[in-house]
């Protein structure tokens, strides 16, 4: 096949690298990349040549027919082979194949050096608290692009296609701009003819199908399925269903769930929260009242015999939090938060009633003349203490900045550490 085999004792090297067996999987191979090529990446400490050897390695291994040259007859062949092509790798190319900028990452295995990879494209998806509750799958169409089937993506009914007249068939066109007398400024940019692709299609050529843009606009239904226990911001990924286009991996469809607020309950994680108000005479002698959870099932809930609940106080139901994901059957708590209302006033009588059931008062009483030794004040009601206490806190930030601003020389000193 190449003229002559080398030999055969360099075909083990590249799994070395990687720390894999020769009978390693297509999965076990990413999994060994992953993993080292974080931890030797140059940005990170690591060291540049151990991460191109690397990259190096998995790109050969990752191609199934690199992969088997490889084996059969050792790096050189593949050097050999294509003409000097697997030698050059750029290393965070691949890198970033995996780790972004997309997200998921992964994509295809076989990443040649044509094949694109396109890009995904992410739906945020809203949901209510039901919905992440009970589970539900949500029927969405969507348009996306598919490689042409008329044509298979040539665009041209013979299959052939020109050189594009704007660019030379290079995709680019460069613009040069006068900015001064003796300054020019050049600019690179895809060619408006060919869309950057380099080749234009005969008119009377072009694919009556695509009209020669080799891609067609197709009607998609996905089925979304959110599962019991999924997460605000949670993903749910189809592999390769966004838009196709000619020499390119197909990206994924990304939905990102997103949790609509509930007027009644909160979630923290596996936890609910519910809100609810007492009348003061409930806090006190008992209650009961009736709650509807997420799955519309009524919950009573109800206070024990001579309890007394208190202001701010928590209570908390076992196993009627959210369902835990993929574990369906397990679940948070519930967590209920008390307020209690207080009557506003009371009449005397109604004091002098309640004063002969509660406890008596912890002051004791004073004298005239303890009293005669006294200030007199006066409280005023502070409707909201939080926002008094912020409205402080800021306008003592503001002078503090001002002044630090006033002091002289700040800025120049900063300037002299950077130099
Ligand atoms: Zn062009
Ligand atoms: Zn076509």
């Amino acid at each position: 096949m190449f003229g002559r085999a080398p030999k055969k004792s360099d075909n083990t090297k590249y799994y070395e690298i990687l720390g894999v067996p020769k009978s390693a999987s297509q999965d076990d191979l990413k999994k060994a990349y992953r993993k080292a090529a974080i931890k030797n990446h140059p940005d990170k400490g690591g060291d540049p040549e151990k991460f191109k050897e690397l990259a190096q390695a998995y790109e050969v291994l990752s191609d199934p027919e690199k992969r088997e040259i490889y084996d059969q007859y050792g790096e050189d062949a593949l050097k050999e082979g294509m003409g000097g092509g697997g030698a050059h790798v750029d290393p965070f190319d691949i890198f970033s194949s995996f780790f972004g900028p997309s997200f998921g990452g992964g994509g295809g295995s076989s990443r040649g050096r044509r094949q694109r990879r396109g890009e995904d494209v992410v739906h945020p998806l809203k949901v209510s608290l039901e919905d992440l509750y009970n589970g539900t799958s949500k029927k969405l169409s969507l348009l996306r692009n598919v490689i042409c089937s008329k044509c298979k993506g040539k665009g041209s009914k013979s299959g052939a296609s020109m050189r594009c007249p704007g660019c030379q068939g290079s995709g680019m066109k460069v613009t040069i701009r006068q900015l001064g007398p003796s300054m020019i400024q050049q600019m690179q940019q895809p060619c408006n003819e060919c869309k950057g692709t380099g080749e234009s299609i005969n008119e009377k050529d072009r694919c009556p199908g695509c009209k020669g843009e080799k891609v067609v606009q197709e009607k998609k239904v996905l089925e979304v399925h959110v599962e019991k226990g999924m997460q605000h911001n949670q993903k749910i990924t189809f592999p390769g269903e966004a838009d196709e286009a000619p020499d390119t991996v197909t990206g994924d469809i990304v939905f990102v769930l997103q949790q609509k607020d509930h007027s009644k309950f909160k979630r923290k994680g596996e936890d609910l929260f519910y809100e609810h108000t007492l009348s003061l005479t409930e806090a006190l002698c008992g209650f009961q009242f009736v709650l509807t959870h997420l799955d519309s099932r009524q919950l009573l809930i109800k206070s024990n015999p001579g309890e007394v609940v208190k202001p701010d106080q928590f209570k908390a139901i076992n196993d009627e939090g959210m369902p835990v994901y993929q574990r369906p059957f397990m679940k948070g708590k519930l967590y209920i938060h008390f307020t209690v209302e207080f009557p506003d006033s009371l009449a005397p009588e109604q004091c002098k009633a309640l004063e002969a059931v509660l406890p008596p008062r912890s002051s004791s009483k004073l004298t005239d003349m303890e009293i005669d030794e006294c200030e007199e004040t006066t409280m005023h009601d502070v409707n909201n203490i939080e926002e008094e206490m912020r409205r402080k806190q800021a306008h003592a930030a503001q002078e503090a900045y001002e002044e630090d601003d006033e002091m002289p020389g700040g800025s120049q000193r900063v300037q002299c550490a950077q130099q």
